[in-house]
């Protein structure tokens, strides 16, 4: 078969980096695009050993994400799946939220996914195949104090991605996100609660790891998830269960 290209944004570390070891793993060739204006060692070898890439771009800013979705068409023709991953998040109480952080988080996580996506899915609907998956989270669908404009932001994410799967759907093209709960990463580590607070209410006993999410993303990516699009996948422990 064919090898995939894979492109995950925000894949410098976290879980994008998570979910790129784990598409190189499986035989894809990885393509990274993220914020730092290097790779960090790790994802640049997954790119190298993959034989697939690195573009430093601001998923944020229109031009600079089409400019980067333009080199890494012009090197590997084709997008086969399509991690929207890249996401920041600020823990503000409502009232202390400005309107610069509702700016900053919108504009990363919501329409950070319009800018990759947008070039890229026409390819996609033209070849009749495709898998977007776009990294919402537990706090779009549950909400969480002290991050309104994240969970908001995560709300459009899972709402857009339905959007995606009616609009791509009868192009073959699928579309899902992921919601994960709560994953050890720098994101996470910012969080003003003690492991203890989630543990609580998570069934399985325990956080859960970057790779948690990244195994969850490739069954989706594949031929064994073709009737699934449209859906918001927990990967949560169990914090959540709707
Ligand atoms: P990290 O903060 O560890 O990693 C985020 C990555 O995204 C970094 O590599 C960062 O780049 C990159 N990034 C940030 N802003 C931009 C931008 N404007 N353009 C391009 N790349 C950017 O976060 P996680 O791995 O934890 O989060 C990944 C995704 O998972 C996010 O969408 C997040 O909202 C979601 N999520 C995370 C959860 C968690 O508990 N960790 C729970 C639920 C959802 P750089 O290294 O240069 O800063």
């Amino acid at each position: 078969m064919k090898k995939r290209t894979a492109l995950v944004t925000g894949g410098n570390r976290g879980i994008g980096l998570a979910m790129a070891n784990k598409f190189a793993k499986e035989g894809d060739r990885v393509v990274i695009l993220d914020l730092s204006a290097e790779p960090s060692e790790e994802a640049s070898r997954v790119t190298e050993e993959s034989g697939g890439a690195y573009f430093a771009c601001d998923v944020a800013k229109q031009a600079d994400a089409e400019r980067a979705v333009r080199e890494a068409l012009e090197t590997f023709g084709f997008v086969d799946v399509l991690l929207n991953n890249a996401g920041i998040s600020r823990w503000r109480s409502f009232l202390d939220t400005t309107e610069e952080d509702i700016d900053a988080i919108f504009n990363v996580n919501v329409k950070g996914i319009y800018n990759v996506t947008r070039p890229i899915a026409g390819s996609m609907m033209a070849a009749k195949k495709g898998v977007i998956l776009n990294t919402a989270s537990m706090g779009g669908k549950w909400g969480q104090p002290l991050e309104s404009a994240y969970c908001a932001s995560k709300a459009a994410v899972i709402e857009l991605t339905k959007i995606m799967a009616m609009e791509f759907g009868p192009y073959n093209v699928r579309a899902n996100s992921l919601c994960p709960g709560i994953i050890k990463t720098n994101m996470s580590h910012d969080a003003p609660h003690a492991d203890d607070f989630w543990l609580e209410k998570t069934p399985l006993g325990r956080l859960g790891r970057p790779d948690d999410v990244a195994d969850v993303a490739y069954f989706l990516s594949t031929h064994e998830a073709r009737y699934m699009t449209g859906q918001a996948v927990n990967v949560t422990g169990g914090m959540i269960m709707y």
